[in-house]
């Protein structure tokens, strides 16, 4: 089936178009039609499966058929748009990226949405409000808060939907989900989306839920295939030197590297940021604003490591992310599925890199038992530098490389390019270290009258001089064909 067979506005189908969509997820194959229909539904579906669109485009599709109060419309004059859909979800950061998703299908419709949560202050998210939305997107504290006030009424909304249930249940949401719920009009299109199914869960999509279709797609208890799994089993302490040397030796051109803890996401940045590696960390202590600049910072691919906590990280969604590294393992092995879903997403393939010291080899061996018995390759780090060229042996098995390390240049960053984009630039301009020599290879590169723009061109640059296959090259910088040629 193709999007084009989906009864969807043209305005919609421009938009799918645009986002370069072509063929349904199969969550999409399914929930879409049902959703079209007025059924309610229970998806069981974790992020990467393409659910935002399954439920966003239904939506837009049936709000878009309703009569539109027109504000510049002599009899709509004064009048309010209201709320007629709702989407409660359990962090900011998912929070704006339904947001974000909505305002990308919904860009030729016309309908109109905001999001609100809590952590920052109200008086924007309040004028936002003042003329009306179509499609509201909430954290559940911050939308009670609003209802107390009476800044929000939810009594025109006609299509609810609860994303990632299981992750509000574990935050402790349910009894605001609950009242929350109990204001809206009985008469209503409900829709849960779950990763998990746990009793409790279930209970609440019974009371929600009228003959709600089931569709599973992609169950938590198998990761998505495309993701290649590695563990290390190494020294705790010998962790960051392990990480450097992978980012050194792979083409780690995005990294989210994850921590179990926040004092061990700030340790892991600062022993990165003295190696002079470019590194974002987001986690609860962070204050939203920092969080979304760090996310965008990452995203815009101006930093080449995000270290985050597992609840900060929750609904992150970075396109093109190749790596994802697992610095310690989680306490719950179901967490780890979650983890490696945010590589490997909508069909590309990505790497999941564990580090597995001796107090975590309980919980390795849990995680084996999700994850499918042989789908984890495990690798002594002494093995793993055997395979690396590059690798010069001597008395450490993986010497820091601080001591490795040439002196770095000293330069200015250029204008709107991160440090390290600006390093690789000068050095392929031949301005970087005086040790460097350049090879014939960047002498070619540099007759060309293409300057690599950003820190990924730079690094498709390298990859390409150094003979590197094209495929590998566009997977792992995410630089689109045309830049290639041109590189
Ligand atoms: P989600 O599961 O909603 O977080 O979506 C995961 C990723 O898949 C997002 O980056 C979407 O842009 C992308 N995506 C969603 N639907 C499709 C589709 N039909 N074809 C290709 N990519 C898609």
């Amino acid at each position: 089936m193709n999007f084009t067979d989906m009864p969807l506005n043209e305005a919609l189908q421009k938009a799918i178009k645009a986002e370069g969509y072509s063929t349904p997820t199969p969550i999409q194959a399914e929930a879409i039609p049902s959703i079209l229909q007025g059924s309610d539904i229970i998806g069981c579906a974790q992020t990467g499966t393409g659910k935002t669109a399954a439920f966003a485009l239904p939506i837009l599709e049936l709000l878009g058929s309703e009569p539109v109060i027109d504000r510049q419309d002599k009899k709509d004059k004064g009048r309010k748009k209201p709320i007629r859909a709702l989407i409660l979800s359990p962090t900011r950061e998912l929070a704006q990226q339904i947001g974000d998703s909505f305002s990308a299908y919904g860009r030729y419709t016309g309908l109109t949405n905001t999001v609100i949560y809590g952590g920052v202050a109200q008086s924007k998210q309040q004028q936002a409000m003042r003329n009306g939305v179509d499609i509201l997107v909430a954290t559940p504290g911050r939308l009670l808060d609003l209802m107390n006030q009476r800044i929000v009424s939810l009594s025109s909304v006609s299509i609810v939907v609860l994303d990632e249930a299981d992750h509000m249940l574990d935050m402790g949401f349910i009894h605001d989900i609950r009242s929350i719920i109990d204001t809206l009009p009985a008469k209503r299109q409900s829709l849960l989306f779950s990763a998990t199914m746990p009793q409790e869960i279930q209970r609440l999509a019974n009371d929600l839920l009228h003959d709600a279709k089931r569709i599973a797609v992609d169950p938590v208890s198998s990761s998505a295939k495309p993701v290649e799994q590695l563990v290390y089993f190494v020294d705790r302490k010998k962790k960051i030197d392990l990480l450097l040397r992978l980012m050194d030796t792979l083409p780690m051109t995005s990294v989210l590297v994850f921590s179990r803890t926040k004092h061990g996401a700030d340790r892991i940045a600062k022993d990165l940021g003295k190696e002079g590696v470019p590194c974002e960390v987001i986690h609860g202590d962070k204050t939203q604003t920092a969080r979304q600049r760090a996310l965008n910072r990452f995203k815009e691919k101006r930093s080449r490591v995000l270290v985050a906590t597992d609840i900060a990280a929750r609904g992150i969604d970075v396109e093109q992310l190749p790596y994802v590294v697992n610095y310690d393992l989680p306490d719950a092995a179901e967490t780890y599925i979650h983890r490696i879903g945010r590589t490997g997403r909508a069909g590309l393939t990505g790497v999941a890199i564990s580090f597995c010291s001796n107090d975590q080899q309980d919980v390795f061996r849990q995680i084996k038992r999700i994850a499918g018995k042989d789908a984890i390759k495990s690798m002594s780090v002494e093995e793993a530098f055997r395979r690396v060229p590059s690798f010069q042996g001597g008395e450490h098995q993986y010497p820091s490389q601080k001591k490795e390390r040439p002196e770095r240049p000293s330069f200015e960053p250029e204008k709107g390019l991160s440090r390290a984009g600006s390093a690789v630039q000068s050095i392929l301009k031949g301005q970087g270290s005086k040790k460097q020599e350049r090879s014939p290879d960047i002498e070619r590169l540099l007759e060309k009258d293409y300057e690599p723009r950003n820190i990924q061109e730079s690094i498709a640059a390298r990859m390409k001089a150094e003979g590197v296959p094209k495929d590998i090259i566009l997977r792992t910088t995410g630089i689109n064909l045309d830049i290639f040629h041109k590189l």
